[in-house]
């Protein structure tokens, strides 16, 4: 019988045996313990699974992830110690220095920074495309050295939605995988793999621990997208890899295990970010009630994004949930059941507005954080997107009157009085 994903989100990843521990052990360990230097030579080389360092896996994480992993719809899956670490590993894996990747302007700052600047400085390129641009200017984006193609489900802070199987087809004619940041929406609201997407990541710091409690994130892969079909841009994962004792990934661990295989074996060898066990165990627990979260959190969000609408203070509203919004049909599409808690508006008084209106705020706190139980505010021009000109915030969908906030799942009559009583004071 198919499981719902309510009973994943619950019992995914971890089955214990009998008179096993019901809740997932903490395997607070650096090492793994051997008889014989010939059983670790065989761990080593990666002719047998198992363990024997927490920079490259712990059976915490790897409970964790295999849930992430069933939740996504993939064949393999990986935690890391951040979601920036994800997204950095998911891109890098595939492309490196002279390669290029196509990406959706409307992303989380720290990841264009990481595609723009940082990654930039290691020899990879990329040019943005607007989430909403025509076929035309999706074509002419790539180049023969395009290694990816990039884009969140629901941009944060723009909420643009991303039309996934517009996305995935172009990559796949130009013979790439799409990667999709699915943080905003979670699981419970889109599986992207279901849309053609090949590798989807997350900030688990996000609505997967739900509490603010732990950075962390992760790297699925859906297994679908065929490495040796297109050998000649992905020698990567089909010929041997002299850092690993020449094994070849795809012959070795088949499509459905070489691409988080490598990842697990290279890159978290070589730069380490793992997540540690404990912040893993907290993450599974905040998956425990995913489920129940999203739904009140998408009903706080509509709530608020509706009363903001026709409020004479309000110069716009961004939430794809509203009937009008850019992204509506799109979400409809993708995002039936709702998509997340995360509004973003803007104030007919400008950035001074603004700024009144998040000091007022008595419940909703202002936070550098996201979709977590308790409702946040940011202000993106001044906080998480301030390194960024005009003209790349407008590129990115922002406003320097625009505030983020993040509805948690608290009483909906009490968010909207709070953020009422913080306009009456603009
Ligand atoms: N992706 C998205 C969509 C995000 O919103 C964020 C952080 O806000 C990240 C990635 C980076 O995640 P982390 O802060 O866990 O490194």
């Amino acid at each position: 019988m198919a499981e719902h994903i309510g009973t994943t989100c619950v019992q995914g990843g971890y089955r214990p045996g009998d008179a096993e521990p019901r809740q997932v052990p903490i395997y607070q360990s650096t090492t793994w313990k051997y008889d014989t230097s010939e059983h670790m030579g065989k761990l080593f080389d990666l002719e047998e699974s198992g363990y024997f360092y927490t920079r490259l896996q712990n059976p915490t994480n790897d409970a964790v992830a295999a849930k992430i992993c069933e939740l996504e719809g993939g064949t393999a899956a990986m935690l890391t110690s951040s979601g920036q670490a994800a997204n950095f590993f998911a891109i890098f894996n595939i492309a490196g220095c002279g390669d290029h990747v196509v990406a959706s302007s409307a992303i989380y700052g720290g990841t264009y920074n990481l595609l723009a600047h940082t990654m930039r400085r290691m020899g990879l390129e990329c040019t943005f495309v607007a989430p909403d641009c025509t076929d035309e200017e999706l074509e002419a984006a790539f180049r023969p050295n395009t290694k990816a193609v990039f884009g969140e489900t629901i941009a944060n802070p723009a909420l643009a939605v991303l039309d996934i199987e517009r996305f995935a087809a172009a990559a796949h004619a130009h013979g790439v995988p799409l990667i999709v940041d699915n943080t905003f929406s979670t699981p419970v609201n889109c599986r992207p793999i279901e849309w053609g997407a090949n590798i989807v990541t997350h900030s688990t710091t996000k609505y997967m621990d739900g509490h603010g409690a732990a950075v962390g994130g992760a790297i699925v892969d859906a297994g679908t997208f065929d490495w040796n079909a297109h050998a000649d841009k992905f020698p990567g994962l089909t010929t041997p890899d002299v850092s690993y004792h020449g094994v070849v990934y795809t012959e070795r661990f088949g499509l459905e295990g070489a691409f988080i295989t490598k990842a697990t074996a290279q890159l978290m060898r070589d730069f380490g970010c793992i997540q540690s066990p404990q912040n893993a165990f907290l993450l599974n627990l905040g998956l425990e009630s995913l489920h129940v979260r999203m739904p009140q959190h998408c009903k706080n969000g509509q709530a608020v994004a509706e009363f903001l609408q026709q409020h004479p203070k309000i110069s716009f509203v961004r939430y794809p949930g509203l009937p009008g919004d850019a992204y509506h049909e799109l979400a409809q599409k993708y995002l039936p059941q709702g998509g997340c808690g995360v509004v973003s508006f803007g104030f007919n008084g400008g950035r001074a507005a603004a700024e009144q209106f998040m000091k007022s705020l008595r419940l909703a706190q202002i936070a550098t954080h996201v979709a977590d139980a308790r409702t946040c505010c940011l202000h993106p021009a001044n906080a998480t997107h301030r390194q960024m000109n005009d003209e790349e915030l407008v590129a990115c969908g922002i406003t320097p009157d625009m505030v983020r906030l993040s509805c948690g799942i608290e009483s909906t009559e009490d968010l909207i009085a709070d953020v009422a009583q913080a306009l009456d004071t603009i």
